[in-house]
């Protein structure tokens, strides 16, 4: 039912609602990350260093041109900070997150990962947008072992529609360098853009499969009021995809079931729409990995890309020690050393 899916069978389970038939997607997603990444969760300690970018996304709050909001960048000694955070909690791999800001040198990012690998045994995960090749070659040369660059959607009329300016492609072409370079890359897709149809995803779902990612990374499209994406109302198109908790879950199923190494966070865009259980079931359809947010709470209030609804507690649900005490109500072991993907013989061809 699950072996070589093609995309009709993709777009169908993505547009499945019944609770009884889903129960065969979420068992198998469920089996096949036991038996390929195991059963342990792995943490990430986020840090988000600036709010500073020079990007126009449309749905994003931290777009460079939103002039309502104000603007931190991280000293070294802060982000420092944060690190040995991550150390005293054991976690095995940083992951540094920031908008595309110009305030802070390539040079600087370098020294900055260079002392973490010389301090620490973490593993060095950065998420600071599209770069030149010889930016990325150089934090790779200074230890970076990961990076993060979500291509949000593979349609190019979508990404034109939500990425203005962008040329189609330069994400893909900044993901093959990151490759080349030896880096673990991760890449991922928002759920339910205004535009993004059942077609349209399952296409994404199949790019997973054919770029060979080590990490996949799939949210909630959640609007920002304050954004041109977020204000404009009325885009309904025939066949949107819903933004909701159910098909990120689906679409993370399928991703698990196409590429069964992978590590797949559960989202902290899910906690937004499903404060108690988002994360919790999400670990149970595929997801292996949490990202515990270690920014200074006077920044993490400004890292505004999407609302996050503070009266709800999402906050405190990012915090280490919750999500230690939900993996441990889960009975998952907290995972080990750097958890970075396994490449193991392919033994199951999804
Ligand atoms: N600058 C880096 C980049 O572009 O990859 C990292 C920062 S960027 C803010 C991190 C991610 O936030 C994006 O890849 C996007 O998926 C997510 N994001 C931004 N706005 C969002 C929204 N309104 N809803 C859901 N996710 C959003």
């Amino acid at each position: 039912m699950f072996h070589n899916l093609n995309i009709y069978e993709l777009e169908n389970w993505l547009r499945q609602e019944s609770p009884d038939e889903l129960l065969p997607l979420w068992h198998n997603a469920n089996l096949i990350r036991d038996q390929y990444v195991g059963n342990e969760v792995h943490f990430r300690g986020l840090i988000e260093i600036s709010n500073y970018c020079n990007r126009q996304c449309l749905y994003c709050g931290i777009r460079g041109e939103r002039k309502d909001i104000h603007r931190y960048r991280m000293s070294d000694e802060e982000i420092l900070e944060c690190v040995d955070k991550a150390k005293n909690y054991d976690y095995g791999t940083i992951v540094i997150q920031g908008g595309e800001d110009p305030g802070i040198s390539p040079k600087r990012i370098s020294e900055l990962v260079k002392r973490i690998k010389s301090e620490t045994d973490m593993a060095v995960t950065l998420s600071l947008g599209e770069q030149p090749e010889m930016v990325f070659r150089l934090w790779r040369k200074s230890g970076a072992d990961r990076y993060l660059l979500k291509i949000e959607t593979t349609d190019t009329n979508l990404l034109k529609s939500i990425h203005p300016g962008e040329p189609y492609g330069s994400r893909m072409e900044c993901l093959y360098h990151l490759q080349d370079l030896g880096y673990e890359i991760g890449s991922g897709v928002m759920i339910g853009i205004p535009g993004q149809t059942h077609s349209v995803l399952s296409q994404d779902l199949e790019w997973f499969r054919k770029i060979n990612l080590d990490m996949i990374g799939i949210g909630p499209y959640l609007p920002h009021p304050d954004t041109p994406l977020g204000q404009a109302c009325g885009i309904n198109i025939e066949d949107q995809v819903p933004n909701t908790e159910l098909m990120t879950n689906k679409t993370i199923a399928l991703a698990r079931i196409l590429c069964p190494e992978v590590n797949i966070p559960a989202t902290t865009a899910l906690t937004v729409l499903n404060p108690k259980k988002g994360r919790e079931r999400v670990l149970s359809h595929g997801a292996n990995v949490v990202m515990p947010n270690l920014t200074p709470l006077e920044y993490r209030i400004l890292y505004d890309i999407y609302p996050k609804n503070f009266n709800n507690q999402v906050m405190d649900k990012n915090s280490p020690e919750y999500l230690g005490e939900m993996v441990n109500r889960l009975g998952r072991p907290m995972g080990k050393g750097q958890g970075g993907r396994e490449k193991r013989r392919m033994k199951y061809c999804g």
